[in-house]
C-alpha cells in the first residue's frame, strides 16, 4: 500500500518548489471537505483548504464540514450587465427588467432582497410568495414574521441582515421553482453575494441550500455541517413556511441559527 502522507508530503514539497503558497496543516475539522473530495481539504487533513477560504476556529461547539461550491467566477471580459452592476440598486434594476424565465409573465412585481448591504448574515429564501409579490419585499408573509422571530432570537435585527431569494419572482401558486427558472435567476444571488461579501449565509429549505450548494443532498443531510459558497461559511435549516406546518422542527431550527450564531462571533 502507498503511504498517503509520504505522497502528500512530496507533493507539497512540489508545490513549494514551484513557488506555490505556503501551506499551513490544520486540525481535520478545521478542514472544509466535500463528500465527494471535488474541493475543500481532505478528510484526514493533508490535502489543505483552498487558499480563499477563511479559516474556521476549530471548535468543538461546531458540527462537521460538508460541501464546498464553488461556481466559476465570472469572466471579467464579459459585457454582462450583472458583473457591471456596482451595487445591491443596480442588481435591483436588473432584476426588474428580466424576462429570461417564465417566472417575469404572472409576476406583480420583482422582489430582489433587502436590508443592510454590508450585512455579515444573508438569508436565503425560495422565492417570492403572494404577500412578497404584491409588496416587492422578502419574507413579508407568515413565514416572515416567523424569519423575524428567528433572527430576533439570535439576536439579530432583521434590518442588520440581508435577506433574499434564489429566484426573484413568485413561481405560481407557490410552486417549487424549477431548474431552469433557478438557472436562470441564480446570477442575480451570486452577485448580490459578491457585494454584500456577508461573514456567515444561511440557507432556508430545500431548494435555497439545493441551489446555493450545487447538490441535490437532502435537507435532513445538508442542516448541522458548516458549508461553504466560495468560501462562505453556509449553514442550512428548515424554511420558516415548513416549521409554520411542522412545529417539531422548530427545536432543529434553533439548533442551526446557533450555529450560525457562534461563526458571526467567532
Ligand atoms: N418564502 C420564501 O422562500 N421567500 C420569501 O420571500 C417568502 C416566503
Amino acid at each position: 500500500m502507498t503511504d498517503g502522507r509520504a505522497l502528500a508530503r512530496e507533493f507539497l514539497e512540489q508545490q513549494r518548489v514551484l513557488g506555490g503558497s505556503s501551506v499551513i496543516l490544520g486540525s481535520v475539522d478545521a478542514v472544509p471537505s466535500a463528500p465527494d473530495g471535488r474541493m475543500g481539504g481532505s478528510a484526514d487533513g493533508l490535502v489543505p483548504p483552498r487558499s480563499a477560504d477563511p479559516p474556521i476556529r476549530p471548535s468543538a461547539d461546531l458540527p462537521p464540514a460538508g460541501v464546498a461550491f464553488d461556481p466559476p467566477a465570472k469572466d471579467f471580459f464579459t459585457a454582462d450587465p450583472l458583473s457591471q452592476a456596482l451595487d445591491l440598486a443596480a442588481v435591483a434594476t436588473l432584476i426588474a427588467a428580466c424576462e429570461k424565465c417564465r417566472l417575469c409573465e404572472a409576476r406583480s412585481r420583482t422582489v430582489p432582497g433587502e436590508g443592510a448591504a454590508n450585512a455579515r448574515l444573508m438569508v436565503i429564501g425560495e422565492g417570492p410568495g403572494r404577500v412578497e409579490d404584491e409588496t416587492g419585499r422578502p419574507f413579508v408573509g407568515p413565514a416572515g414574521e416567523l424569519l423575524t422571530k428567528i433572527l430576533g432570537a439570535i439576536e439579530l435585527p432583521r434590518e442588520q441582515v440581508y435577506i433574499c431569494n434564489i429566484v426573484k419572482c413568485r413561481p405560481p401558486e407557490n410552486r417549487q421553482p424549477q431548474y431552469d427558472e433557478v438557472a436562470a435567476c441564480i446570477p442575480f444571488l451570486y452577485r448580490q453575494i459578491e457585494l454584500v461579501k456577508p461573514a456567515v449565509i444561511l440557507a432556508l429549505g430545500n431548494t435555497a441550500a439545493q441551489s446555493l450548494l450545487g447538490t441535490k443532498q437532502s435537507l435532513g443531510a445538508l442542516r448541522n455541517r458548516v458549508h461553504r459558497f466560495r468560501g462562505t461559511p453556509v449553514i442550512v435549516t428548515y424554511h420558516p413556511a415548513a416549521l409554520l406546518r411542522n412545529p417539531n422542527w422548530k427545536r432543529p431550527t434553533w439548533d442551526d441559527v446557533r450555529i450560525a450564531r457562534r461563526l458571526l462571533d467567532g
